[in-house]
């Protein structure tokens, strides 16, 4: 639960390690101003009001200056962190970025910890535990898709869905907690069609959200491709046509990539983590023997399994053995029919019992690559539309909405079989729970220190 305004004060550099034209440090806490107008020579700084920036100089403990730096001042409440902060900018020098955070030690700030602005703007109440997860997601998003979910939860939109499944909820626990008041009397305040209703609602909207994570993780992970298939059969080239440029060794010796290859392929804003492994075949000998075994791990764990086989010369038959061998699940299968400029050598047989969908193309020319890049986003996004609202929620909500599931179904069971209402009670008081377990009402020092730890100092 977000707790009162911290006692101390602390100082980091916000902008990246190194030189660059400008520095800023920031110091936040109850000590700020204090600290920064002992070194900051220019208008005071306690009769500033907030928002506003000065120009001025810093001298050290020897009278000596520093620099020349603009300083911004931020009064609580409205400030990052919700406390007084002051930011002062200076020249991107390391040695006075150094002195600088060292005359500050020295004045009354200490170093701020991984996360830790970040965590005192939750602790004010600025952000919930979902928008502090989005300014990782925000420093770290690479993709328009990334950037995409990282504003949306930035701007509240997880936080809001889960308050508003909060608030349908509190209503009705409350009521049924005054029935528990009155158990003696045998009095129903709660309805219970109504409450049926409202819990069904109430699971719709975390259903909607369970499946933001297909989005979400995929967008934030990347998603592990792996591409598979006999020596020769073109997966090198392939790749190459997948990626638009040349980066695979490709060659007319079978068995010429011998290890696996890792590329990244952007489609619209979905980063898959392409895999290219060394062919499956028999092997000849026993680099070649651990080369196959690997290329059979890594289909193993892959989420989606480019099977690429050459259908100028591969008949039916091997084609089933060979996808009979790939211990995959079907699902995640996507069947490349390469080479397809030059004539088949026999028509496929049924395979939906194998493969998720069939792909054709020609490597080599490019054909029929732009279809099988839709098809690689649309198996993994399925056919759901990425909007310039989308949400994706990330691992650590989806455990939490999990478990709310749960308890929501053992609850509306209860209510079916016309449950003691204490126990319904205690399932939806865990449903809230857990629903609280989002945004950061309810957090252990485990869950806070996961997050705000992956942070850098700084942030
Ligand atoms: P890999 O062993 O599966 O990686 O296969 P490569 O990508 O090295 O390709 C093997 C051979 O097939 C090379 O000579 C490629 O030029 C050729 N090849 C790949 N794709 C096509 C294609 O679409 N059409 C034709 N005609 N040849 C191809």
């Amino acid at each position: 639960m977000p707790q009162n305004l911290s006692s101390d004060t602390i100082a980091a550099l916000i902008t990246p390690q190194g030189q660059g034209a400008v520095g800023i440090i920031r110091i936040s806490g109850p000590e700020a101003l204090n600290c920064a107008g002992s070194v900051f020579r220019g208008k005071s700084l306690a009769s500033l009001p907030g928002h506003s920036v000065v120009f001025g100089r810093i001298v050290d403990d020897k009278g000596r200056d520093l620099d020349e730096v603009l300083l911004t001042l931020f009064r609580e409440p409205q400030s990052y962190t919700g406390e007084d902060v002051v930011e002062i900018s200076c020249h991107g020098s390391h040695y006075i970025l150094q002195e600088l955070l060292d005359l500050l030690y020295r004045h009354g700030a200490r170093p701020a910890q991984a996360g830790e602005f970040t965590r005192r703007a939750w602790l004010n109440g600025k952000l919930d535990l979902s928008q502090a997860e989005a300014v990782a997601d925000l420093i770290a998003s690479e993709t328009q898709a990334a950037h995409t979910l990282a504003i949306n939860q930035l701007k509240g939109g997880i936080r809001d869905e889960i308050r508003e499944l909060r608030t349908l909820l509190l209503d009705f626990c409350s009521l049924i907690e005054l029935e528990l008041d009155f158990a003696e009397e045998d009095v129903e305040f709660a309805d219970r069609s109504k409450l049926l209703q409202l819990l069904a609602e109430v699971r719709l909207k975390i259903d909607r959200l369970l499946d933001s994570f297909v989005l979400g993780n995929a967008v934030r992970q990347g998603v592990q491709t792996v591409i598979a298939g006999r020596p020769n059969a073109g997966k090198s080239t392939l790749l190459n046509a997948l990626l638009g440029e040349d980066r695979a060794l490709v060659s007319d010796i079978p068995g010429t990539t011998r290890d696996t290859v890792e590329e990244r392929l952007n489609i619209h804003g979905i980063l898959f983590h392409l895999v290219d492994t060394a062919g499956i075949r028999e092997a000849r000998d026993q680099v070649e023997a651990m080369g196959i075994a690997r290329s059979y791990e890594k289909i193993r764990q892959a989420a989606i399994v480019l099977y690429v086989y050459d259908q100028s010369t591969l008949g039916a038959e091997d084609l089933v053995r060979d996808l009979e061998s790939l211990e995959a699940n079907r699902e995640s299968i996507i069947l490349v029919a390469n080479k397809s400029d030059l004539p088949q050598v026999q028509a496929p047989p049924e395979l939906e019992a194998y493969v998720l969908s069939v792909c054709r193309v020609a490597a080599r020319t490019g054909d029929g690559v732009v279809e099988l890049k839709q098809m690689l986003y649309d198996t993994v996004l399925g056919r759901s539309e990425f909007a310039p609202d989308s949400l994706g929620i990330n691992a650590r909500h989806r455990n939490a909405l999990t478990a709310a599931r749960q308890e929501l179904d053992a609850a509306d069971h209860g209510l079916r079989i016309q449950l003691e209402t204490d126990l319904i009670a205690q399932s939806l008081r865990r449903v809230l729970y857990h629903l609280g377990e989002v945004s950061g009402e309810i957090s252990t020092e485990e869950i806070l220190g996961n997050i705000f730890g992956k942070f850098c100092i700084g942030k």
